[in-house]
């Protein structure tokens, strides 16, 4: 049975100190709950605060938001999977959008990124969706399994399982449309049917995760789609009390 997924996805918001007030807030809010899990993703600087706050909360798993594919070198400005396991995180956000449009990360990349997580110990949770264009081109199944198939290239079948995999069309993003929950369903069984046909029965353990302009007030509608375990949430996660609400849906 999979359990509902929260993910928190802060992009470039809430610096160390606002990390460690925010935590405070919703840890005095929020207690452990066993049928679903809460997910934050801090900015890189921020995550080894957020792991010292969440040292008593093995119930809330940290992540990451992006990491390069190598463990070390000279890459300026970039993280490791192996740095990101340092300061607790246990997951990395892989793919987003965002990376995609605005710093030209492919669909190999994904696949680099994916395994360099796995390798490290991180289950990768690969980010897919398709632009407002491809969906007016009917393009939409076509694009996110090409995304899928492409960023899990790289994983062994046996790593497959423990990842999760968050379709968030581009043209929701952060604009106030959110998918239709029919849409997203549709999207969701195309993915759990390809990853039937690479991993079997395992496919079952994949959480697929929506994300796109979710609210406190569309969480409940989303949730009770169909293939639709758990959602990634932007800038509704940015306050406290929204985010109390929407993880305790
Ligand atoms: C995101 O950044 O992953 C996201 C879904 O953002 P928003 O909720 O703001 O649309």
């Amino acid at each position: 049975m999979r359990k509902p997924v929260f993910a928190a996805n802060w992009k470039m918001h809430n610096g160390p100190q606002d990390t460690r007030a925010f935590l405070q807030r919703f840890l005095a809010a929020y207690a452990p709950r066993d049928d679903r899990t809460v997910i934050f993703f801090p900015t890189a600087v921020s995550l080894a605060v957020a792991g010292f706050a969440l040292r008593d909360r093995q119930d809330i798993p940290l992540g990451i938001q992006n990491i390069h594919w190598e463990d070390k070198g000279a890459f300026t400005g970039e993280n490791s999977a192996p740095m990101a396991r340092d300061c607790g995180a246990s997951i990395a956000l892989v793919g987003h959008s965002e990376r995609r449009q605005n710093f030209g990360e492919t669909d190999e990349m994904t696949a680099k990124k994916c395994a360099a997580a796995a390798r490290a110990g991180l289950a990768p949770i690969l980010c897919v969706g398709e632009r407002a264009e491809e969906r007016d081109r009917g393009t939409t199944l076509p694009v996110v399994l090409r995304q899928v198939k492409t960023g899990l290239g790289r994983l062994e079948k046996s790593q497959i399982p423990s990842i999760a995999i968050a379709y968030e069309p581009v043209w929701a993003i952060g604009t106030g449309k959110t998918a239709r929950p029919e849409d997203a369903t549709l999207v969701h069984a195309a993915i759990r049917r390809y990853l039937r046909e690479v991993i079997s029965a395992r496919a079952d353990d994949v959480p697929l995760i929506y994300g796109g302009s979710v609210t406190a007030d569309n969480t409940a509608e989303l949730l009770a789609a169909s293939e639709v375990d758990g959602l990634l949430v932007g800038g509704a996660s940015l306050d406290v009390d929204t985010w109390t609400r929407i993880v305790s849906t």
